[in-house]
């Protein structure tokens, strides 16, 4: 084998345990001003929710109880499908809300 091969399979072994390791730090946590997060109308607290904006929405609902969160029981913040890469907090909201059976 080449020293240039040897460095090429070194850079991709190298740039593959940085990104399993990065995948186990947690994620950071959404923030309101994110697109994705106003497109959804995506609250950090359930109590802050524009009640004018989504009428339907109450402070009972939030994402410890949304079907689509992620986050083990008793955490702050957990993952969401909605937002790939990032945690949305435990008494977080957003429009996309559904009830965990
Ligand atoms: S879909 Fe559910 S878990 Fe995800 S941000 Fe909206 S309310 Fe929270």
């Amino acid at each position: 084998m080449t020293n240039r091969r040897v460095f090429i399979l070194q850079s991709v072994i190298g740039t593959s345990a940085l990104a399993s390791g990065m995948a186990m730090a947690a994620a950071p946590l959404v923030a309101e001003s994110d697109a994705a997060a106003k497109g959804l109308g995506y609250a950090a607290d359930t109590t802050k929710v524009d009640a004018k904006k989504f009428p339907k929405h109450t402070n009972e609902q939030s994402c410890t109880n949304c079907a689509l969160y992620q986050g083990k029981a008793g955490a702050a913040s957990g993952g969401c499908p909605l937002f790939a890469g990032k945690e949305v907090t435990a008494k977080g909201w957003c429009s996309a809300y559904a009830k965990k059976a």
